[in-house]
């Protein structure tokens, strides 16, 4: 049995980067970015109007209300700016300004004393001071050309994507998806959910969790099977895994000390090293993590649901950061909102909510229902409580080391009080 953070270093070490590949920004959702992007424009790319209303020229200095102008213009968005040099423009909320123009007086300020034969304003009164430089989106104000926008390490989000097409970036260097199979072993086990259960069966929830959180995490989960407790099916399914050139095979169950927990068998007629089985946690403690002869990453994960959810979490997560070239995470130190007890000799990973307390104040609660066969606790945590392997007792008010849910990020949902 080893401490997790060695488990966690040998993963590490045995982790190889992933290839990069060019990926059309429009496609690259989910991808992790291998390289930094810089804008190669300003943006906005010009000078624009934030309203819609009349562009004046300033001269540096305050307009004061009550001053009259001649409208010489109109200019909208999609306009190209043309050259207007006097009295005030006309213009439309997006408008590029026309050069010499230095505020925009809105229309909700502004009086139309005259209009032309086609109704449109001839002649405007302010009926508010106009600031040099009111209303005006400045060329690349946002962003300027030759700025650092996203960092190697960056995950594609929608908000990346947005940024990535107001600058004009078809594509972006990125990690390829890592490519993982999904073994669930367990005679016991059903997959169709409509299927009534026979006696002494249960239902994979292990499956469509690993690879649900999986697909959010970027990977291609390219294989899940449900195999019965038996080595020869089990190796047969791990080869057609590398066959098809996988970078991560994960199994769930039968790596305890059961007569059928038969995982390190079929690890040694596939020529895998052993890298570790069994860690100080819990839950999750028969974990096993081997290498396969390709150089894949072979993570054996308990069967009860939470141990895989702590073994996707806290072993896995740490391979996929390493191919993605990022450091390990640190973890948040939040105060405990009750004491807390635990037997020492194990690292315990704990479903948690981090909230706002009675006091204003964040702080952890550590949810009632622990026990690695339930799963219903995490449905409102949003949080891991680790406590260490020594500890036996703690104080509420302690600093706990937190570790999000999901992956570094800790989202704090309003009436998640701890
Ligand atoms: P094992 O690690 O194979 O001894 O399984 C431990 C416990 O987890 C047993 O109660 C199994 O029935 C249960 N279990 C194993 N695999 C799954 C799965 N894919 N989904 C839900 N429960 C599972
Ligand atoms: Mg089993």
């Amino acid at each position: 049995m080893i401490w997790l953070e060695q488990a966690q270093q040998a993963i590490i070490a045995a982790s190889r980067r992933l290839p990069v590949e060019i990926v059309a920004s429009a496609r690259a959702s989910g991808r992790v970015l291998a390289e930094g992007v810089v804008s190669r424009e300003d943006l906005p790319p010009f000078d624009n109007s934030a309203m819609d209303g009349f562009a004046l020229i300033s001269g540096g200095a305050p307009i004061s209300r009550d001053r009259e102008f001649d409208v010489t213009g109109a200019i909208a968005a999609g306009d190209a700016p043309g050259a207007l040099a006097a009295g005030a423009v006309e213009i439309m909320t997006g408008a590029p300004v026309p050069a010499g123009f230095d505020a925009i007086l809105p229309v909700e300020q502004s009086e139309i004393l005259a209009r032309d034969d086609a109704g449109r304003p001839a002649r405007i009164r302010t009926c508010a001071e106009v600031v040099p430089g009111m209303h005006l989106r400045r060329r690349g104000q946002d962003v300027a050309r030759g700025q650092s926008i996203l960092a190697a390490g960056a995950r594609v989000d929608a908000t990346a994507k947005m940024l990535l097409a107001a600058l004009g970036i078809a594509d972006v260097q990125a990690f390829a998806q890592v490519r993982i199979a999904v073994l669930c072993t367990g005679r016991e086990l059903v997959d169709d959910p409509r299927q009534a259960l026979s006696p002494g069966q249960i239902r994979n929830s292990n499956g469509p969790f690993l690879a649900d959180r999986l697909a959010g995490l970027g990977a291609d989960v390219c294989q899940r099977e449900t195999l019965p407790d038996e080595v020869g099916t089990f190796v047969s399914a791990v080869r057609r895994a590398l066959d098809s050139r996988v970078d991560i095979v994960i199994s769930t169950g039968a790596v305890s000390m059961g007569r059928y927990d038969f995982v390190p068998e079929a690890l040694r007629e596939l020529d895998a090293e052993i890298v570790f089985h069994k860690v100080a946690i819990r839950p999750g403690k028969p974990l096993l993590f081997a290498q396969l002869p390709s150089g894949a990453l072979f993570f054996g994960l308990p069967g009860n649901p939470i141990s895989s959810a702590v073994g996707l979490r806290f072993f896995v997560q740490p391979a996929l950061r390493a191919m993605h070239g990022l450091p390990a995470e640190s973890p948040l130190r939040l105060p405990l909102g009750q004491s807390f007890e635990k037997k020492p000799g194990l690292r315990f990973l704990q479903k948690a909510v981090a909230g706002i307390g009675g006091d204003g104040r964040l702080q952890l609660r550590v949810l009632a229902g622990q026990e690695s066969f339930r799963i219903q606790p995490m449905l409102v945590a949003n949080a891991w409580a680790v406590f260490p392997e020594s500890s036996e007792r703690h104080a509420a008010g302690d600093l706990v080391d937190v570790y999000g849910i999901e992956d570094g990020a800790l989202s704090i949902q309003s009436g998640a009080g701890a």
